[in-house]
């Protein structure tokens, strides 16, 4: 019997409006719904006076323009990316043209991996360049907050949370959300940091978290260690599909993801194969040639 994971989906808002979530935290949704992004991307404003923006989100100037409003009066002086999907970076090249705040990231996207000679990334913001490289653990501080670094690899290669010191609150981006599991999608995903990822939160101290997407999670660690679980149970359905003679990823799906509409079998399929990576890495699977969608697997 699979584990369920306690999802949450509860969420208050109104598009447009810059709302206090919490002391010193408040938050604007863009207006960008999605099978992938829930409500939209929800930017978060840090501090008060001079403010942090995390997630500036989509180039969308009429959420960058809502954003603005709601603050006006204050400076925005950090503007930081959890990581560099279309709906989370662009927004910050139009919020530094009108604020002029540096933005900080661990990295502009990773380059990846090719499939075939063929670059499989989809939906990376290859212009985005940070102003600041920022580091494992790093610390910075603006008008009454304080941001540690918390580099969580996985989602993407260079996706990095941020702590809010103050109420050891932790801006999780895309790398635990409440009303979904994250696509974890090769060559840029990877399983095993994915999975590192989520362990290196089991031993911090955060009290809740704030995703880029959908409500809050207070008391968050049973929740991570669900969605560990979930991971290695997914695992263990490739190797019950492969057991059975299904040996691509294509006809895995269907029977891996019961539940799923059928448009979103190809997203599907790419976290399957972020999971027959990581068996083929530990040497539970085997394939053909090399570890991607088409290829076929064998118990190793
Ligand atoms: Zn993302």
């Amino acid at each position: 019997m699979a584990m369920k994971i306690p999802f949450r989906r509860k969420l208050d808002f109104t598009y447009g409006e810059v709302a206090q979530v919490a002391p010193g935290i408040r938050r604007i949704i863009a207006e960008n719904p999605s099978p992938f992004t829930f409500y939209g991307t929800g930017t978060y404003i840090v501090g008060r006076g001079e403010v942090a923006v995390i997630d500036p989100g989509p180039a969308d100037a009429a959420h960058i323009d809502r954003l603005l409003d709601g603050i006006a009066g204050e400076t925005v002086s950090h503007i930081f990316v959890t990581h560099t999907h279309m709906d989370h970076s662009p927004g910050s090249r139009l919020l530094q043209e009108r604020t002029g705040a540096k933005t900080y990231a661990y990295g502009p996207h990773g380059a990846g991996k090719l499939e075939q000679g063929v670059p499989v990334e989809e939906g990376g913001d290859m212009a985005f360049q940070p102003d600041q490289l920022l580091g494992d653990g790093e610390i910075l501080q603006g008008g009454g907050w304080s941001l540690e670094c918390v580099y969580t690899p996985g989602h993407t290669s260079n996706h990095m949370c941020y702590q809010l010191r103050e109420r050891k609150a932790l801006f999780t981006g895309d790398h635990v959300m409440g009303w979904s599991t994250s696509i974890v999608s090769p060559p840029d995903g990877d399983m095993a940091a994915y999975i590192a990822s989520l362990e290196k939160l089991l031993l911090r101290d955060d009290l809740v978290y704030w995703p880029t997407h959908g409500p809050s999670i207070e008391d968050p660690k049973p929740y991570v260690r669900a969605f560990i679980t979930h991971r290695q149970e997914r695992q263990e359905q490739v190797l019950v599909c492969v057991r059975q003679g299904v040996r691509r990823i294509e006809d895995m799906v269907p029977q891996i993801y019961a539940e799923l509409p059928e448009f979103m079998y190809p997203a599907a399929a790419r976290s399957v194969l972020a999971s027959v990576v990581h068996l083929v890495e530990l040497g539970r699977l085997r394939t053909d040639g090399e570890a991607q969608l088409a290829a076929r697997y064998w118990l190793g």
